[in-house]
């Protein structure tokens, strides 16, 4: 038993030393040390021992035992120590690399526009709404006079999510709910997005819009031509031909769309204004008094008008951007332009 416990001793000094990592240094110390180890199953035989050879084995096992742990415990030091400085070697870190250049982030082209509009309304003592994108049938359509067999109506450009409630195809709900909210008189400017079923190079399903409108006592077209002449001449330059043309809306009445000098070739026609020489920019109009009986404003007694404008179209001649779909693909190329 003296010569098994030697030999035990010596193998198990050899594996330990060995071992390559603190796992297979763990096995090597069950195999020798554990429960059902090789030092376990020696240690069955003693009851075949003799009274006086018992103490003897029983102090060499202990002393074999002693000298493992501390062996084992030693090597598993070394070890850990060998894998810190791997991995101090391996993290090295070469402080004379030159640093890598991160970007500025810019504003998207859509919000410097929106903020631009925004700005140029505000000095003139228009603040801002906003309304949910997700609207109710009376606020996108109803209530701003448009009834339910209108053509605007049609599927074909209107996301519908119920009967009565809709994705908002402009942003001219803002104008019932800030009216309902408020009582005259009232100048509010809207930015939002908008939804419609359209998607081609001029036209995508969500859009922006900048909705704007003035509700006071003797409110008069001469007011809607004065103050949309000088924010086209504030945005696109002094001195910038406008014309405005007579057109329809369901909301509002008398209705215009207007028309700026090309700023691409200044008036004298070019393709982006199909030779005609001017741009259409925005629709307006005097609010229609059916839109004010919907929210009990006496038409009597108050006139208003209405704008809108979409944002996408300003930011394409703004920036002389020629596809729509630049502004949704998220391109950074086409980003950090601005
Ligand atoms: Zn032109």
């Amino acid at each position: 038993m003296k010569d098994l416990l030697q030999k035990l001793e010596k193998d198990a000094l050899a594996e330990i030393a060995g071992a390559e990592s603190t796992a297979a240094l763990q096995e090597i110390r069950v195999s020798f040390l554990g429960k059902k180890g090789a030092i376990t199953d020696i240690m069955k035989g003693m009851r075949d021992l003799t009274p006086e050879e018992r103490p003897v084995i029983g102090a060499l096992v202990n002393r074999v035992k002693d000298t493992l742990e501390k062996a084992f415990s030693q090597q598993l030091t070394e070890l850990q120590q060998a894998a810190v400085a791997a991995r101090l070697a391996s993290e090295n870190i070469d402080v004379t690399l030159a640093g890598r250049q991160s970007f500025r982030g810019s504003l998207h082209p859509v919000t410097l526009v929106s903020r631009e509009i925004v700005e140029i309304f505000g000095r003139l003592g228009f603040a801002v709404e906003e309304g949910p994108e997700i609207e109710q049938d009376f606020y996108n359509f109803e209530a701003l006079n448009i009834p339910r067999d209108h053509p605007a109506r049609d599927m074909q450009d209107t996301f519908y999510i119920s009967d009565d409630v809709v994705l908002r195809t402009h942003t001219s709900p803002v104008q019932i709910r800030s009216m309902l909210k408020q009582q005259p008189p009232l100048r509010v400017i809207a930015p939002g997005t908008v939804y419609r079923r359209d998607s081609d190079l001029t036209h995508s399903p969500m859009f922006h819009q900048i909705e704007g409108f003035l509700v006071d006592k003797n409110v008069t077209f001469g007011d809607l031509k004065g103050i949309l002449t000088h924010f086209l001449n504030n945005y696109f330059g002094q001195g910038l031909d406008v014309r405005f043309r007579p057109s329809f809306s369901p909301f509002t009445e008398p209705s215009a769309e207007v028309d700026i000098a090309c700023v691409i070739c200044n008036g004298k026609g070019c393709r982006v204004c199909s030779g005609t020489g001017w741009l259409e920019i925005l629709g307006c109009g005097m609010i229609d008094p059916e839109v004010f009986k919907s929210v009990d404003y006496d038409a009597e007694q108050v006139s208003g008008f209405a704008f809108g404008m979409g944002l996408e179209r300003i930011a394409m001649l703004k920036y002389g951007v020629s596809d729509l779909r630049l502004f949704f693909e998220n391109d950074l190329r086409f980003l950090r332009q601005f």
